[in-house]
């Protein structure tokens, strides 16, 4: 039998999986992989349900439902001041994760040359290689994860096609400043490159600082697309619902990506995210300040068993230096380690890098989007492990 496709044959099973499912195996506490606990707000799930029990369950418009749409539009207006037509602007995904793959299907060509910020998240290289498009890899280096100019503007070139980058930014929790995004729009505008961002935790933000979406900066508008994930802003990370943001001459492209990957999206799961983009301010500034809080106590307390703590300014994350606590082995072994014998699942950071072996090899990232009670439990059993 001939061979299918050698680079989706190579790759393993994503780390979230791997590591989530010997979670259940051990019946940790899965601090691994970034899904909250809580159930999501009332009215969302609600007017799904609702949908779903009375609404119309057949294909809704391959661009996504007009509400949705239409919510997506007025909530950029809302928290970033863009104007953003939704019938020409806003395409509904299945995710931020098909919405990725929409944007590099779409735009990229056999030998594009697409610059990536590591450490990444971990579909893009794979879907970026399997576009056809050259990683250029610019690395940021911990504890404060700055961008490092010289070498990002050494990493563009006139064959660039894009950037593809992340704020706030799994797995390290960085929220890139007005100055880095300055830097970067300049090279975006200086070598006629896209800018592809993903900005699902846009509301997961710490410490008063705000989101900027690059879409904002000076003649960046035409040549940025944003990514959003209702995942992330509403707690239903099952949902994969996810909405893109772009120019129409753009979006034209991108939507005829999307309209053979998935053509749709669930209905009533559009409906209720629809309901989300509409709740009030004070819902996202109390997302994000109860994430803050649970940052807070986690972080406290990790570093309380002798963890070194990295810096956390949004996302789910928490970045910690296992080393202080005198463990010699590597990120995987570390992870696996906390999994089978003290009953804590986190994610080896090395996961989100091109080359795991020449990645740092001592950081673990755990999630703190859950219950205190579920915080809690992990850190007792942490601390019953680690200071006997
Ligand atoms: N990008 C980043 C940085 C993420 O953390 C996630 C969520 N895991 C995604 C994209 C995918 O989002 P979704 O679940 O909406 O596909
Ligand atoms: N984004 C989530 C994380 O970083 C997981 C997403 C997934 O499991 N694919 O943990």
């Amino acid at each position: 039998m001939k061979s299918a496709n050698a680079l989706m044959s190579s790759l393993g099973t994503t780390v979230f999986e791997v590591m989530s499912a010997l979670a259940r195996e051990h019946q940790s506490v899965n601090l691994g992989q970034g899904f909250p606990d809580d159930k999501g707000p009332e009215e969302v799930r609600a007017a799904a349900a609702d949908y779903l029990l009375n609404g119309h369950n057949q294909y809704p418009p391959m661009m996504g439902i007009p509400e949705l749409r239409q919510a997506v539009a007025d909530h950029a207006k809302r928290f970033q001041n863009l104007e953003v037509d939704w019938q020409t602007e806003v395409l509904v995904t299945s995710g931020a994760t098909e919405a990725l793959g929409d944007c590099l299907f779409g735009l990229i060509e056999p030998g594009d040359e697409v610059v990536l910020i590591e450490p990444l998240y971990d579909s893009y290289l794979p879907m970026v290689r399997r576009a056809g498009g050259i990683p250029k890899m610019v690395r940021l280096e911990p504890p404060t994860w700055r961008l490092p100019r010289e070498e990002l503007a050494a990493a563009f070139s006139d064959r660039t096609k894009l950037i593809l980058f992340n704020t706030p930014m799994n797995p390290c929790s960085k929220v890139f400043d007005r100055g880095e995004l300055d830097f970067i729009a300049g090279l975006c505008l200086k070598h006629d490159a896209y800018a592809v961002c993903d900005e699902v935790y846009e509301h997961i933000i710490f410490d008063d600082r705000q989101h900027v979406s690059i879409m904002t900066l000076p003649d960046m508008r035409a040549r940025t697309v944003r990514i959003g994930s209702a995942g992330k802003s509403f707690s239903l990370t099952g949902w994969k619902v996810g909405y893109i943001t772009a120019a129409p001459e753009l979006m034209k492209t991108i939507a005829k990506t999307h309209q053979f990957m998935t053509f749709t999206t669930p209905p009533n799961l559009q409906w209720g995210a629809a309901a989300g983009l509409r709740l009030a301010d004070s819902y996202f500034s109390t997302l994000a300040a109860d994430m803050q809080r649970k940052r807070d106590r986690l972080a406290v307390a990790l570093a309380d068993i002798g963890f070194a703590i990295l810096p956390a300014h949004g996302t789910y994350f928490v970045t910690t230096d296992f080393r202080p606590l005198g463990f010699n082995g590597t990120d995987d072994d570390f992870c696996r380690h906390i999994t089978v014998e003290a009953g804590v699942t986190a994610v080896p950071v090395s996961a989100f890098y091109d080359e795991p072996v020449r990645a740092p090899r001592h950081f673990a990232r755990f999630c703190f989007c859950k219950h205190d009670e579920t915080l809690d439990k992990a850190i007792d059993r942490l601390g019953r492990h680690f200071r006997p």
